[in-house]
């Protein structure tokens, strides 16, 4: 199934994404954690790529398997930074050929050693080049771009960064989903803002739920996301207390997610990081309000 297809019904939904593995002796238990979570029948689920691609071929493996066995559709992650043309229209056909019709279109994170290089060599600069390679590739693909409620860290002010993302959604974008973020003021104004610059395509908020102390940091550098007074304050009390500091920060993302639902918005994808417990404990927070 085409996730625009999801996205045009009048219900509420949850998503769920899970990584590949980094090794082949991680296979086997990647795939069952995304088995369990593919049981739960969420909406869809997205499989990302690992940076570089070295893992990419696992990418398809599980986004495979989960479609196959459980019948949810799957979104294929595909970054195009590091690769060459080559090797992305390779990486195109082999999504086509493995049945998988939806494709997160991203540019990558830039390795540090090559931040410095003369980019304009560089088979792909943006993310929507690669959109627009997707797109002429002749195969009907839906299309998902990211997208910065807080802009960028390489932007150097919002104006810029939603321009930039107005031209990758003109190059081919059918949705766009967005990095994590704490405070759901920063995407009611970011929703403002891009709409008010021509943006109409669907926009599905991504939710983290921060289960422990350590992923804070690792969330945090990797989003630059601000963190609310309200929030810290519960890892403040909570973060040495495991069991505590999970539930919290489950209930933390339930109530962002109640609050994202009762704004009007229908469709929010959780950042799960292959734990069924934290998807299972998602649904069951919200088992009525889904199907208000
Ligand atoms: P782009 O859309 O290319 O934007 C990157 C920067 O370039 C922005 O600052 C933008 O404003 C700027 N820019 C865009 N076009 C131009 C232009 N023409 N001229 C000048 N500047 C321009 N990473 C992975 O490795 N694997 C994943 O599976 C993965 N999944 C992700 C899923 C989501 C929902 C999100 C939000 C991020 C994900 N990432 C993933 C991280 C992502 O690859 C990085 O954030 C990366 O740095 C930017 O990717 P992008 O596709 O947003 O890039």
């Amino acid at each position: 199934m085409k996730l625009t297809e999801l996205l045009r019904q009048d219900r509420l939904t949850l998503s769920f994404e899970v990584f590949p593995p980094k090794t082949d002796m991680a296979f086997d238990s990647v795939r069952e954690a995304t088995e369990e979570i593919a049981s739960l029948s969420p909406a869809f689920m997205s499989v990302t790529y690992g940076a570089g691609g070295g893992t990419s071929q696992y990418t398809l493996d599980i986004a495979k398997n989960i479609h196959k066995k459980h019948g949810v559709p799957t979104l294929a992650h595909l970054t195009c930074v590091s690769s060459t043309r080559q090797t992305v229209k390779e990486k195109i056909e082999q999504i086509h050929a493995a049945g998988i019709q939806n494709v997160m279109a991203l540019r990558g994170d830039i390795p540090a050693d090559r931040r410095h290089e003369d980019r304009s060599t560089w088979d792909y600069r943006h993310a929507a080049e690669l959109v627009r390679e997707l797109r002429e590739s002749g195969y009907d693909f839906c299309i998902g771009g990211a997208c910065y409620p807080e802009s960028h860290p390489e932007s150097t002010n919002q104006t810029e960064d939603i321009r930039y993302l107005r031209e990758k959604v003109d190059a081919g974008c059918d949705f766009l989903t967005t990095q994590m973020f704490f405070d759901n003021n920063l995407l009611y104004r970011f929703l403002y803002r891009i709409r008010e610059a021509g943006i109409f395509v669907p926009v599905i908020p991504g939710i983290m739920p921060i289960t422990d102390k350590k992923q804070i940091e690792r969330a945090l550098k990797l989003s630059g996301s601000f963190m609310p007074r309200r929030f810290l304050d519960l890892v403040d009390k909570f973060g040495d207390k495991p069991a505590a500091m999970k539930q919290a920060g489950i209930a933390y993302a339930t109530d962002q997610i109640l609050d994202l639902f009762a704004a009007g918005i229908h469709n929010v994808h959780i950042y799960t990081m292959n734990k069924p417990d934290v998807a299972k404990s998602m649904l069951a927070n919200l088992s009525h309000v889904l199907h208000a």
